[in-house]
């Protein structure tokens, strides 16, 4: 059974934030000193996050990919991967991490069963990572790279979020590292999202600007049509080296949008703006029934009409989403606990 929202848009694609630790500090998700952390004994265990996902898949959802924060923060993350990679109905189970820890977790997290991974690389140059991310670990990053590679992993992608002034000038560069560790490579539009504090219109290089400075170096490119709900635009260029482009900033894609959020304490969001989430966590330790988990969860669905990012489009004024003071009071507000 798979259920739909009130734009007949199906249930499938859950992001699971299994932490809302990071260690890095990304100018465009987490750029403040001081960050208010959910409590502990409010965060799932595994078995309650297998629960909940059981519960989700008997809802429709096959695609599970799993995020933070930085989810290799989170200890034996492994035998998490192990249980959702048990449930038949998850099609296709995948990962975003910044890299830092992959080159120690990446073959144990393939044996468990992990089927994809997503490496965040927003630069080539040292000076420029130090700046982006508040850490010095470029190196660490480019080794986890090749163990992803070395652990036999099917896809590799790369995510490049690009900023204005800052790496945009490492457009080509990064395509061409990414040919040549042989992963696909998506440029991300940097989003206004909840946390995303310093975000402003000028540091945005839009989707079109993005395909026009490499149509300047590589020639003509040409757009890959695909009937796929995944938020990347993939383009070939004329040696057949392929990219893809997230341009929810300036050509938004929620009309075919059917992903979720839930974090790591078991709030689930419908949308990546949403304010507001059902605190699937007391469902559960309350002691809800499967049959009254699915209902809940089916009934919320249903009546989603979230396009988050189409009316950030359409707003008159558009700055960051919300201000720090706002963030510290509800820290699921923040993309890092959402898992972006
Ligand atoms: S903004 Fe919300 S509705 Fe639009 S694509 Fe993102 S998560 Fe989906």
């Amino acid at each position: 059974m798979t259920v739909v929202d009130t734009f007949q848009r199906p249930l499938r694609n859950l992001r699971l934030s299994v932490t809302d630790r990071c260690n890095l500090r990304c100018a465009y998700c987490m750029p403040e000193e001081e960050y208010a952390w959910l409590p502990r004994a409010s965060i799932l265990d595994f078995e309650e996050v297998a629960r909940l996902v059981t519960a989700f898949t008997a809802l429709g959802v096959d695609k599970v990919r799993i995020t933070g924060g930085e989810p290799l923060l989170r200890r034996e993350l492994a035998t998490l991967v192990r249980l959702l990679a048990a449930n038949p109905k998850i099609t296709d189970l995948a990962l975003t991490t910044n890299g830092v820890l992959l080159d120690a977790q990446a073959s144990e997290l393939r044996a468990a069963g992990l089927g994809r991974v997503t490496v965040s690389l927003d630069t080539l140059k040292p000076e420029v990572f130090r700046e982006l991310a508040r850490r010095d670990d470029l190196e660490r990053v480019k080794a986890g790279i090749r163990a992803a590679k070395a652990a036999g992993f099917p896809s590799l992608k790369l995510d490049a979020v690009i900023l204005r002034g800052t790496n945009d000038g490492e457009l080509c560069d990064l395509l061409e590292y990414a040919r040549g560790v042989g992963a696909e490579l998506r440029y991300i539009e940097y989003m206004d999202v909840g946390g995303a504090t310093r975000w402003s219109q000028e540091h945005v290089v839009s989707r079109a600007e993005m395909l026009a400075r490499i149509a300047d170096r590589y020639g003509a490119i040409e757009p890959l049509r695909e009937a796929s709900s995944a938020p990347a635009e993939r383009f070939r260029l004329k040696d057949g080296t392929v990219f893809g482009i997230i341009a929810s900033t300036t050509a938004p894609f929620c009309g075919s949008c059917d992903r979720s959020r839930l974090t790591a304490d078991g709030m689930w969001y419908r949308c990546l703006y949403a304010t507001r989430g059902t605190n699937l966590r007391e469902a559960l330790r309350s002691g809800l029934s499967e049959e009254q988990l699915n209902e809940l969860i089916g009934s919320t669905w249903r009546v989603r009409t979230d396009r988050g990012a189409e009316e950030r489009l359409a707003a008159h004024e558009r700055g960051a989403l919300a201000p720090r003071e706002t963030l510290a009071q509800d820290p699921h507000l923040e993309m890092h606990t959402r898992g972006g």
